[in-house]
């Protein structure tokens, strides 16, 4: 009880104790992340290659290794203020129910009509494409979080957007589709035979459900051959972890406050970008030997880039037209299995976290999709949140850490990451709640097989 008197329900930051720049938290890496490669010369790309596709104010940001803080625009700022901070909850009612002695928190990005964390780079992206005098934007997206993030920010800005949706959520998120189209966005289901490599795709597999690399390769085709057009992308790039910081300066601002010091910090992983965000500040002292974390990404089994993937080079898109990251991977034609409902589908993951995957400062694990509907259904009970499937993976492992210390009698500190709401997944908890939902997990062979056709790079 003294505690709940101590530390407030929801922990909210005051207007001046926000975050004024993001962190880069590459500045603080000893082993920086690889470069993109150019995927003809094999050699970095240029700022003037990747002008073509991407904002130049962007780009900068991307090859940056070394600025540690890039000052926010006062512009982006003021749109954060519509939904920022995004609170801290002390987790009281899960910790009551679970009679654990762990003390858990979760930062909850599902505050925005957009329903994720997305908005924080997607508001950036759009005001340095309006910025530099451009016309609209082209992506891709998945579930539709992204696309639904960057209409609302285009919708702000006064940019066309135009949007590549995965087949499958095309036609299972209707909503998401209407909720983009009512910002004023252009919504194409992929792959489409609008672009060249989306008809050589269909040519190839007829009937096929999509996959964000696929819809990422006709996005891409698309800004590069419409006049006043450049491509954004919703997560993995280092730009967007950059952007995504302001989550985990928040949440380590919110901390501060009230002298609290994590022991776990956890998040879900598809791309990186929630995790990379989340973890950036705390990351940063670890590196710089100031302190010390747990820090758990949670991927799905059935795409399991951390776990079972390759550190190599490889495309990002399925029609290989992207630059060539160096990252964990499952190839760039690994689709995973359509009975998979929980998102975070990309077979990559953001180089940034990759490197120091690599380098042994975090850990990742797996999980299946029905334990993790088991973890997303217990959450809403208790804290009252529905979850976004994806928020589900993190919450299955801080459960499971928080029961650890009910084992053990540690009284821990978990942070983790709910990135955002579940209304528009509504068919994937039809599915949980019919008991429908299975377990797929790729075998060795079929992962051997992507794997085997990764590019050659020296
Ligand atoms: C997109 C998304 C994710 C995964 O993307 P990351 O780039 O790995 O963060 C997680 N949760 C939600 C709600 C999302 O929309």
């Amino acid at each position: 009880m003294e505690e709940k008197n101590r530390i407030p329900y929801k922990i909210y930051l005051e207007e001046n104790e926000m975050p004024k720049a993001w962190y880069n938290l590459r500045a603080d890496m000893k082993e920086k992340p690889a470069p993109l490669l150019n995927p003809a010369t094999g050699k970095p790309m240029t700022a003037e290659e990747l002008s073509v596709v991407f904002c130049d104010e962007l780009i900068k940001q991307e090859l940056d290794n070394d600025t540690r803080y890039y000052e926010i625009p006062q512009e982006i700022r003021d749109f954060y203020k519509m939904y920022r901070p995004s609170p801290l909850v002390r987790a009281y009612c899960l910790e009551e129910k679970l009679q654990t002695p762990a003390k858990i928190y979760y930062k909850f990005e599902g505050n925005n009509t957009s329903g994720s964390h997305k908005l924080n780079s997607a508001i950036a992206q759009a005001y340095y494409a309006k910025k530099q005098g451009l016309k609209g934007v082209t992506t891709e997206t998945g579930a539709g979080q992204w696309g639904t993030a960057l209409s609302m920010a285009c919708a702000y800005f006064g940019l066309e957007c135009k949007v590549f949706m995965v087949k499958i959520s095309y036609e299972q998120k209707p909503f998401r589709r209407e909720v983009m189209r009512t910002y004023g966005a252009d919504v194409t289901p992929s792959p489409s035979m609008e672009t060249n490599v989306g008809r050589k795709i269909l040519a190839e597999h007829p009937g096929t459900t999509g996959s964000l690399g696929c819809a990422i390769s006709e996005a891409v085709e698309v800004a590069v051959s419409s006049e006043g057009y450049r491509y954004v992308l919703g997560s993995v790039l280092n730009q967007v972890l950059l952007h995504q910081s302001v989550i985990g300066l928040e949440t380590k601002a919110a901390l501060d406050k009230y002298g609290i010091h994590p022991d776990i910090i956890i998040g879900c992983a598809g791309g990186g970008s929630n995790l990379g965000g989340l973890i950036a500040p705390f990351m940063g002292e670890k590196l710089r030997g100031e302190a010390d974390y747990r820090i758990i990404a949670v991927e799905p089994a059935s795409c399991p880039s951390f776990t079972r993937g390759t550190f190599a080079y490889d495309f990002c898109d399925t029609g290989m037209i992207c630059p060539l990251a160096k990252m964990y991977t499952l190839g760039s034609g690994f689709i995973p299995s359509p009975n998979h409902a929980g998102g975070l589908r990309f077979h990559g993951m953001s180089s940034t976290l990759s490197q120091l995957y690599h380098d042994g400062y975090m850990e990742a694990t797996s999980v299946e999709q029905t334990s993790v509907f088991d973890a997303a259904e217990f959450f809403a009970r208790t804290e009252g949140i529905l979850p976004a499937p994806e928020s589900a993976h993190a919450i299955r492992v801080a459960l499971d850490e928080a029961l650890k210390c009910k084992e053990t009698g540690e009284e821990k500190t978990i942070v983790f990451g709910l990135t955002g709401t579940g209304y528009f997944d509504l068919k994937a908890y039809e599915a949980y709640n019919d008991g429908r939902m299975v377990d797929y997990i790729p075998t060795d062979e079929e992962i051997a097989a992507s794997v085997a056709k990764l590019p050659k790079v020296e």
